[in-house]
């Protein structure tokens, strides 16, 4: 299943080159009183909507997938989690460019952990992102996303699967410099996801997986999730020895290499097989 957040908090049901609007189950969400929970309600309750979610498609109204504006498909995610150094040849290119590591010791993701982004930094994929910092570099990453699906702490690599809700594209805008990268890539609109979430029922193996991304139409990353360092069952019980993960929290999973700065007025293409793509504006303008 397929399932977006489009049109300004219109739920939908993506069907090849269409967006079915079922709007009407978000009624059907559990009703929660203040104060609400550290967690995205909708991805918590998708399992239960599913039937709700196929009855209301049957009726609902038809709209082209070009037609639409994308929102984030995960409204409220509690956290957004993001694994540093991920990939190898990455881990290379930061080692040899000064202007990724400033300074750095680049070891593992091991040694480094994970990083939090801030939830105010996420966007849709037909939002802009709009740089900020002109006399900085400003980098692209493409990642796969992992949407969790249910709460969990200390969760074994065997066990992880299960916790998945499903995946989406994924873009950790980054800001180079030398602060924390909790700051650096917390920016307003420094987080893409999009343009829908695929339900885990539908990717066979995550863990093999293309993915590139383009700059006005320039090869600038391609690489596949097999070349992950941790991968994905691995990050989640990482990120899991530390946090509760929540329904709805986010998991970018790390870029590969290629990661290269962008500027205002600058068209990026996004790509994860058997999830979707995207192309996203870079407004034209510094914030
Ligand atoms: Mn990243």
């Amino acid at each position: 299943m397929r399932i977006c957040r489009f049109n300004g908090g219109r739920l939908g049901l993506v069907q090849g080159d269409k967006v079915i609007d079922v709007t009407p189950v978000l009624g059907l969400i559990p009703a929660q009183n203040y104060p609400l929970p550290q967690k995205d309600l909708l991805i918590e309750a998708l399992p239960q909507l599913r039937s709700a979610i196929e009855a209301e498609a049957k009726k609902g109204a038809s709209h082209a997938i070009t037609g639409v504006k994308f929102d984030s498909p995960v409204a409220n995610p509690g956290k957004i989690i993001g694994a540093p150094i991920n990939y190898k040849a990455h881990v290379e290119e930061s080692k040899a460019d000064a202007n990724i590591g400033h300074g750095r010791n680049i070891t593992s993701i091991g040694d480094w952990g994970m990083f939090l982004k801030a939830g105010t930094s996420l966007i849709g994929c037909s939002d802009d992102i709009v740089l900020r910092f002109p006399e900085r570099r400003n980098d692209h990453e493409v990642e796969l996303g992992i949407v969790i699906g249910k709460q969990g702490n200390q969760i074994k690599a065997t066990d992880a699967m299960d916790y998945i809700a499903g995946y989406c594209v994924t873009l950790d805008m980054t800001l180079r410099g030398p602060e924390f990268q909790c700051f650096r890539k917390s920016i307003d609109s420094y987080s893409v996801a999009g343009p829908w979430l695929v339900t885990a029922d539908e990717v066979r193996d995550p863990n093999n997986l293309d993915l590139w991304l383009t700059v006005n139409g320039e090869s600038r990353q391609k690489s596949n999730t097999s070349f992950l360092v941790y991968d994905i069952a691995r990050l989640i019980e990482f990120a899991s020895s530390f946090y509760t993960l929540m329904p709805g929290d986010i998991i970018m999973t790390g870029t590969p290499e290629g990661v290269g700065p962008v500027k205002p007025g600058d068209l990026i293409e996004a790509c994860v097989e058997s999830i979707g793509q995207f192309s996203i504006r870079v407004a034209p303008a510094y914030a």
